[in-house]
Formats: C-alpha cells, structure tokens, sequence
C-alpha cells in the first residue's frame, strides 16, 4: 500500500494526527514531510507494524509508549512501561529550576539530585543546560534507572544513580534537590489512558497524595547543605499543603509556587541564600 493508503487506513481507526504521527515514525520522516510522500509504496514490514500499531492505539495505549520516545526540552528521550511519559508542565520545572539555579550560585558547580528521576528527564534535561554541575539520578525502581541511563548514555550526559526510596538512609548533601514525585491520591479519578498504563509506582502517593513530598522534607535536613534549593512539582490543589510541610519540617526558608501556563499551582521552591 501507498503512505496515501495506509493514512486513509489509519484514520478510519484513529485520530488522523495520531496516524499520521505512528507511519511518520516508521516512514523515519516527520509528520510534514509524510505528507510530501504520498505516493510512495510503504514496504510491507512497515505496513505490518504500522497496522499494529493503530490497533494499539485502539486499545488505548498511549502513542508516546508505542513509538518509545518524546520530545522533553527538546531532547529525545527514549520510553517504556516503567517511567511515565514526561509532561510538558514538567518542562516548565526545568526552566524555572535552571533560572533558580543559575540566581542562586551564578556559574557554580553544584551538586543537584532528581529524586524519582524515572526517565531521567528533569535531571539530564537540567544537566544538558547546565553541563558544569554534577547530577545523581536516583529512582526506587531499577528498571526506570536502566531507561534513564540509556537516555544518558544517547545524550552524552555524564551523571551519577542511586536506586534507592527518596532520601532514606542518604548520607550525601546536595546544594539542590528537585523532584516530580508521584502526587495523585489513591481515590483521585484519573483519565482512563493514565490509570491503565503509566506505572503506579510514579502516580500514586496515598490518601492525601502526600507520602513522597512528607517522605523527602522529613528526612531533607541531612540532605541539604547550608544554602540551598528544593524544587517540586505538585498537584494543582497541594500548595497549601506544602506550605504547611515545609513550616514542619524547615526553618528560615524562603517559599514561593509558581503557576504552569494553565494558571494552575504546580510548581513550589523552597531555598535558602
Ligand atoms: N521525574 C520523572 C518525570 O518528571 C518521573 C516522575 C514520576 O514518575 N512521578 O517525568
């Protein structure tokens, strides 16, 4: 069958963007030049797998797992079943980490830890933009680790692993800390498409959607040097809560969230000059 064909195929089935997107990618092509290549005949291995993969996505499992990569901060990060898709609300905790950073200790190397690093995309997407600071990735899972390594590994990123739950039993202190832990309360209603696919393990954080944030701010002080910076996505509704956390568990802190280009309350630093 022709490219022409098999969208035509694709887009009785699924969305025609989604179509388009899963034979762009096996086509090697972006979905602008797919379309400069109508005519072409499509080898039937490509036809085969791209079939496949409409049906798929029928079932409902995410494109980002099918194709086995996104675009985060403009890098592309390879992806599978144990790590959560990164979202692009999480690219703006980067941004607004990198700046913090770059105020608080300007052309310093630090020692910066992504706690629940998953597929590494906030700690290698900050270690790209700021190659001179030393970056651990640390996740409970090691199977999330061996995605975040080789993500790694094809961007050429020199970091540090720890398999480990949050800060437990860590004696190292890190000038910057910064986490998009799983945060969804065990009764949250979720889309479906999330529920049925993305790990638990990176979604789930008990009754309250607490445990990770409670779990890392109780143990933090030994894991912070004298001037630092703890940055957090949260729950567009847990910004009071993480006030209230860190008045428990910090003193002389400074405390400021910041909104996601939605308007909604997603992301909190706490530091300290
Ligand atoms: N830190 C990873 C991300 O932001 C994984 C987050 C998680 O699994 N909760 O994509």
């Amino acid at each position: 069958m022709k490219v022409d064909d098999l969208i035509v195929y694709g887009k009785s089935k699924v969305h025609s963007d989604l179509a388009k997107m899963l034979l762009a990618d096996l086509m090697d092509v972006n979905s602008l030049e797919l379309l400069t290549i109508l005519d072409k005949e499509v080898p039937e291995d490509i036809e085969n797998t791209y079939k496949y993969r409409v049906s798929e996505l029928q079932k409902g499992r995410p494109i980002q797992y099918i194709i086995g990569n996104v675009n985060f901060c403009g890098n592309i990060l390879d992806i599978n079943e144990n790590v959560l898709i990164p979202r692009f609300e999480t690219e703006q905790l980067v941004v607004n980490t990198v700046e913090k950073i770059n105020e608080l200790w300007p052309n310093q190397i630090v020692d910066l830890i992504d706690l629940g690093t998953g597929s590494g995309a906030i700690g290698l997407s900050i270690k790209k933009k700021l190659p001179h600071i030393n970056v651990t990735l640390l996740d409970i899972s090691n199977n999330a680790l061996e995605v975040a390594k080789s993500n790694a590994s094809k961007l050429n990123l020199e970091v540090k692993y720890i398999e480990n739950d949050m800060l437990e039993n860590i004696a190292n202190k890190y000038d910057v800390i910064v986490s998009n832990p799983p945060y969804i309360k065990t009764n949250e209603e979720i889309e479906d498409i999330v529920k049925n696919n993305e790990p638990h393990l990176a979604l789930y954080a008990g009754d309250d959607g607490l445990d990770c944030y409670k779990k890392i701010l109780s143990h933090v002080k030994e894991n912070i040097k004298d001037k630092y910076l703890i940055a957090f996505e949260i729950g567009d509704t847990q910004k009071e809560d993480l006030y209230t956390l860190a008045s428990i568990y910090l003193t002389n802190y400074n405390i400021e969230c910041i909104k996601d280009f939605s308007n909604r309350d997603r992301m909190i630093f706490i530091w300290n000059k």
